[in-house]
């Protein structure tokens, strides 16, 4: 059987309040019962608090809706994003007061409360657990749907990846995928001729040392072909790489949770070409769609890429050096990355499923 995606959508069908988005994400929680997932558990709510001047992470408001929620199921709700974003949330409106109950550090103030899994993927060979996530009953995973220019997209399986982890996780995940790229220093004439034509910005020269960027690098291969000395090697396959290694973080964290304890929430709103960690917001991409929310990560997922067409991309909405070519998914013209690519693997490591029944609340 397909799992189901619920959605809310954030443009009304009549003009009453009670046709809005807040109204129709209460119904679309109360159709997940909370009662059975989440009485008398701990339950942790693991967003993207954002930082410096960004301002488009998910409104207060909806997310003292998801409190609330839970609150009145009996559940006992925490929010938790990492350290630094927990420190400065309160001006960007996440308080206790704000949203009806504590924020926590996901991983201790110092970072420094993990619990370690082996993994065994190439260099990654453990991941650390964020301790607030692992000693959590239960979980919500809240994330604001939107471009990013390491995996195409940056919705749930982000969210948790880069989040319920230390901060050396994140690093070693990263690594992944610059293994890709290869330099030989002793080949190098220092011309200059890939960073020249590498039509992304993504190469820099320091100290006659290059540096790749994997956030910005397409894997067009023009440098690789540019090097009149063979100097330079990339791999397309770091970027698979680096979304098997979130993929199997994924699992890591998901696993720590019985059966049936987790629901995925993810809006579609504010959806900016890049990811809130760059503490500032840009205009969004397309208009605001509403909210998905399954229990299954790969069909919430799916479901959100689905929703996000490229037919409703707003002219002009591109901050600069950023421009659309090639084809394919929205994301994947902006950034040159297959957002499809993170669902995929998670589907292979039987995570869930790509087919799902979609399921609009009224
Ligand atoms: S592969 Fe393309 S985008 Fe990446 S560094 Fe080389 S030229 Fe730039
Ligand atoms: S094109 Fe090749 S030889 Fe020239 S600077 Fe780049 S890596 Fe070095």
């Amino acid at each position: 059987m397909q799992p189901t995606v619920t959605f809310a959508s954030a443009c009304p069908s009549e003009l009453r309040a009670n046709a809005t988005l807040p109204a129709l994400l209460d119904r679309m929680l109360g159709a997940w019962n909370f009662k059975k997932r989440f009485a008398a558990k701990r339950v942790a709510i693991k967003m993207h608090l954002g930082g410096n001047m960004g301002y488009s992470t998910i409104h207060p408001f909806l997310v003292g809706r998801v409190v609330k929620a839970v609150k009145d199921a009996g559940g006992i709700p925490f929010v938790t994003d990492s350290p630094n974003a927990v420190a400065t949330a309160a001006a960007r409106g996440y308080t206790a007061e704000t949203l009806g109950c504590q924020l926590l550090p996901v991983a201790g103030a110092a970072d420094k409360y993990i619990y370690s899994r082996r993994v065994n993927y190439r260099s990654m060979k453990t991941v650390e657990l964020a301790g607030n996530i692992v000693d959590a009953d239960a979980m919500i995973v809240l994330s604001h749907g939107k471009g990013h220019g390491h995996s195409g997209f940056g919705g749930a399986i982000k969210n948790i990846a880069m989040g319920c982890v230390d901060r050396n996780t994140r690093g070693r995940i990263h690594r992944l995928m610059s293994a890709a790229f290869e330099w030989d220093a002793s080949k190098c004439s220092g011309c200059l001729l890939c960073k020249d034509n590498c039509p992304n910005s993504a190469i820099a020269f320091n100290d006659h040392k290059i540096s790749i960027s994997d956030h910005d690098c397409k894997y067009c291969m023009h440098c690789e072909l540019a090097c009149p000395k063979k100097a330079i090697t990339i791999d397309q396959r770091g970027f698979r790489w680096f979304q098997h290694g979130m993929a199997a973080t994924v699992n890591e964290v998901l696993k720590t949770f019985d059966k049936g304890r987790v629901l995925h929430v993810t809006a579609l709103l504010s959806i900016t070409p890049f990811c809130d960690c760059w503490g500032f917001t840009t205009p969004s991409i397309v208009p605001d769609i509403g909210i998905v929310a399954s229990d299954d990560i790969v069909a919430c997922e799916t479901a959100a890429l689905d929703l996000i067409k490229h037919e409703k991309f707003i002219e002009g909405s591109l901050p600069a050096p950023l421009k659309r070519s090639g084809s394919g998914h929205l994301l994947q013209q902006i950034h040159g990355k297959d957002p499809y690519i993170q669902v995929e693997e998670c589907e292979s490591l039987k995570m869930g499923s790509r087919k799902y029944k979609f399921v609009e609340i009224r």
